[in-house]
């Protein structure tokens, strides 16, 4: 498949890692070889805790950072938060908003995760804003409009092609080793790219970076990463291992 647009392989390491995991990191950025560099862009977004070090330990390596969360805050009385501007300092290049981890264990909502989307705009980070739809809502038929509707309503405004990534993450694929079809998938990618068309204008949607994540791993990488309007994935558990992050690396 010829691309238009330089995939993405992020890595979402949730509530794992601690300091002795800095060599996943470091495998990774050995594997990340001159050919794999100029065909993806890979991000790790580590805990809170590991960012700046992390961040540091990569100099050199053009792989970025991100968080997996922010608050829709810049500083003060947020007991347990972390902004924007916070991650901004310890050397981030994106973070995630709207996690279904996020949505469901928070509660947070689609004006939440639009503030914090604003937010980590505004701090000069890309977003990586996270929709997808539950089991029941799939089964019921209604997966394109939950995702339509959770898009309307926390896509940033003003972001640009550039500054935006938008993950599709059906709830039910995550951590589950189950995973759409390539036809739901390339139908639900060409919806979220109509969808964004409508919220920021076409010319802007036609470069925003559309990741696709849930149960990505070394062997379906490949199928997923050919589906038409896939500009990459977010990883969650295959990205704790650095040989299998870099097998999905090279599958884009
Ligand atoms: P998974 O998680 O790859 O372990 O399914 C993906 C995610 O939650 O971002």
């Amino acid at each position: 498949m010829t691309r238009t647009i330089k995939p993405l392989v992020a890595g979402n390491w949730k509530m794992n890692g601690l300091k002795a995991d800095l060599a996943i990191a470091a495998e990774v950025a050995k594997g990340h070889d001159a050919t794999l560099r100029r065909a993806v862009d890979l991000a790790i977004c580590p805990p809170a805790t590991l960012l700046f070090t992390l961040t540091a330990s990569l100099i050199g390596s053009r792989i970025a950072t991100g968080g997996q969360d922010c608050s829709a805050h810049a500083s003060g009385a947020y007991t347990g938060e972390v902004s924007a501007p916070m991650l901004v300092d310890a050397g981030a290049t994106y973070a995630i908003v709207g996690h279904s981890e996020r949505r469901t264990l928070h509660g947070e909502s689609n004006a939440q995760v639009k503030a914090k989307a604003v937010a980590a705009l505004a701090a000069g980070l890309t977003p990586i804003v996270c929709v997808g739809e539950t089991k029941d809502e799939r089964e019921a038929g209604k997966a394109l409009a939950i995702v339509k509707k959770q898009l309307r309503g926390s896509a940033p405004d003003g972001a640009s092609a550039a500054s935006l990534v938008v993950a599709y993450e059906p709830v039910w694929a995550i951590g589950t080793g189950l995973t759409p079809t390539a036809a739901d998938v390339a139908q639900m990618h060409e919806a979220i790219r109509a969808e964004l068309g409508r919220i920021l204008g076409k010319a802007v949607a036609a470069g925003v970076r559309l990741l696709y994540g849930g149960s990505v791993k070394p062997s379906n990488a490949a199928e997923l990463m050919n589906v038409a309007n896939v500009d990459g994935a977010l990883v969650g558990g295959a990205s704790l291992k650095a040989e299998d992050f870099l097998s999905i690396a090279r599958a884009c």
